[in-house]
């Protein structure tokens, strides 16, 4: 880790440069395309990242859930700079090469169950969503597609479609695809409490399950706010898929790679899907996702009708298999424990502190917290714009989440040293106190 471990603020938040350049993007880039916290980045490493200001900021994003690893994590440096120089681009349908094999190999072993299985691979989240529900149908023949509340897919027509949250998602981009359905999702906070009971009577006394190609689901949502469905919710779903010749999809696009604390969010509850689609952690940065499933499924589709020109890029590649090798040989899994096993109880002792605090939850190094009007469940968007507010001016990056918009996620990189970790749980804890 070549950067400096520390928070180090030298300007206010962003600095003169930073602003600068947030001028520049004002007048050069439509607005549609939003900005987080605008300090323009010149490097990053480790858990900080450092603006053309020299500020240095505790990391708790990791670009959403995608440098699990660290940025420009040292075997991915490697791997990308040999391959840069090697090669850059043939395109995996015109003439293959043995990188992109390697990361489907790694993927059919790694991902749940041990069935035979078989992998591709796409440029993003969302495509690899596309595919996965285009697979399903051409398998099953069949065209419904469901979804659940809270659930976030892409911006793509069909995953914007699947995407529960209008705004800022779907509104005006209609019309919208259409054989797609919504039904509850078990959310503790917020119930419903038979939310398995009602999803099942709407399939099927609504759509129908044997309509039904794919039920499609994120182990643990992620924009919605990090809701992790009640216990048994998933295995049940997954056991309803199977009675009724549907294709269970787990999109793992922001909860796999180690982030919740196993290799996949699936495995806590022993769930094995049919489809996985992964993205984000899946190459340290480098644009790179994939569809993975059972072989019977995946080899039904006919030739040339998956692909795309840059799916697999090698580079893209080299960078999957940097990241796999990084997890492993950090035990990176176990680290996404103990960053939960640090980060929980501390929170939890600030909600027993602040009745703000609605609700702690997550697993692993994803963790967020649910902000309420004191004493109610009613959703508190203005406090947490506040709270990330303070804590972006301290030097603390933190995202926002949630139908509501009342959510505020973690997701440092995974190995992100404790002393960040503790300090920038530190600084939340003084902006809740100030709040
Ligand atoms: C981010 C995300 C996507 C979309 O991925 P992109 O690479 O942004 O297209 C899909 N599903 C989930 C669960 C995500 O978090």
């Amino acid at each position: 880790m070549s950067l400096p471990q520390e928070r180090r603020l030298v300007t206010a938040i962003p600095g003169p440069r930073s602003q600068e350049l947030l001028a520049r993007k004002q007048a050069a880039v439509p607005q549609g395309i939003g900005t987080t916290l605008p300090v323009f980045i010149t490097r990053a490493g480790g858990g900080v990242v450092e603006d053309i200001d020299g500020n240095s900021l505790i990391d708790f994003g990791a670009g959403i859930a995608v440098t699990n690893v660290g940025n420009a994590a040292p075997k991915v440096v490697e791997r990308v700079s040999k391959q840069v120089a090697d090669f850059t681009h043939t395109c995996f349908m015109v003439t293959p090469y043995e990188s992109y094999v390697e990361v489907c190999e790694k993927l059919n072993e790694l991902t749940p169950g041990d069935h035979d299985k078989r992998s591709f691979l796409v440029n993003s989240g969302a495509e690899a969503v596309e595919n996965a529900v285009k697979i399903a149908r051409h398998a099953t023949g069949r065209q419904a597609v469901v979804v659940f509340d809270h659930g976030y897919h892409g911006r793509t027509l069909l995953t914007m479609t699947l995407t529960a949250k209008n705004m800022p998602y779907k509104h005006r981009f209609g019309p919208f695809a259409p054989e797609v359905y919504r039904v509850p999702l078990a959310y503790p906070f917020r119930g419903p409490s038979d939310a398995y009971e009602q999803a099942v009577d709407m399939i099927e006394k609504q759509i129908g399950a044997e309509n039904v190609a794919a039920v499609l689901i994120e182990p643990i949502a992620g924009e919605g706010g990090f809701i992790v469905p009640e216990r048994g919710f998933l295995p049940r779903i997954a056991d309803f898929c199977r009675a009724n010749g549907i294709v269970f999809i787990a999109d793992e696009v922001q909860t796999g790679f180690a982030r919740t604390g196993d290799l996949f969010a699936c495995e806590d509850e022993g769930v094995v899907p049919d489809l996985i689609c992964t993205a984000k952690g899946i190459a340290g940065g480098l644009p790179l996702a994939a569809v993975t499933g059972r072989a019977e499924i995946m080899d039904k589709v006919h030739v040339g009708g998956l692909g795309g020109t840059y799916g697999g890029n090698p580079l893209a590649c080299q960078a999957a298999l940097a990241v796999l090798e990084t997890i492993e040989a950090e035990d990176l899994v176990a680290r996404a424990r103990r960053i939960g096993e640090i980060m929980l109880p501390r929170l939890e002792a600030m909600k027993s502190r602040f009745p703000i605090i609605g609700d702690v939850r997550g697993r692993g190094a994803m963790i967020a917290i649910e902000l309420v009007e004191p004493g109610t469940k009613t959703p508190n968007a203005a406090a947490t714009q506040a709270l990330v507010k303070a804590c972006h001016a301290e030097g603390l990056l933190v995202l926002t989440a949630g139908t509501y918009g009342n959510v505020l996620r973690f997701l440092p990189p995974l190995v992100m040293p404790e002393h960040l970790l503790e300090e920038g749980l530190g600084i939340l804890e003084k902006a809740l106190g100030e709040l």
